[in-house]
């Protein structure tokens, strides 16, 4: 049961994703709060990617710029719910601790800025067995 409740979460969410771009995007929002319902009900998490979808509160499901409005701010993506207003907050760095002001603390660790050693030999001259014929 488990199973077939999260093919029709799929199902359902692939469906909203149609409706989003379509003629009824309201459907859209329909089939996400099924989905959400389907998950409750068997007690089935829906997928990380699906849960960045849509609104927590009102199940609005987010199309950018029309239903929700994403901004960068204090080393979060805010994602705010242009339906009902709600703010998800996502943080960009979340190894890092938060200062109050929200901004991240300490200077931003560069892992992809780590610069490879390479060892870098001298031109390997051996020298010549002089064979010294003298005369
Ligand atoms: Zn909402």
């Amino acid at each position: 049961m488990v199973r077939i409740a999260g093919e029709r979460i799929a199902d359902l969410f692939a469906l909203a994703e149609k409706e989003a771009g379509g003629s009824h995007p309201e459907l859209a929002s329909r089939y996400v709060a099924l989905a959400r319902k389907i998950g409750m009900r068997y007690n089935v998490r829906l997928l990380p990617e699906y849960r960045e979808l849509y609104c927590r509160r009102c199940s609005v499901f987010w199309i950018e710029g029309r239903t929700v409005r994403t901004r960068l701010r204090g080393g979060r993506r805010v994602r705010t719910c242009l339906a009902c207003g709600r703010p998800r907050r996502v943080p960009l760095h979340p190894n890092r601790v938060p200062t109050e002001e929200g901004l991240p603390a300490g200077p931003v660790a560069r892992h992809d800025a780590a610069v490879a050693e390479v060892e870098i030999e001298g031109p390997d001259e051996t020298d010549a067995d002089e064979e010294g014929e003298e005369g």
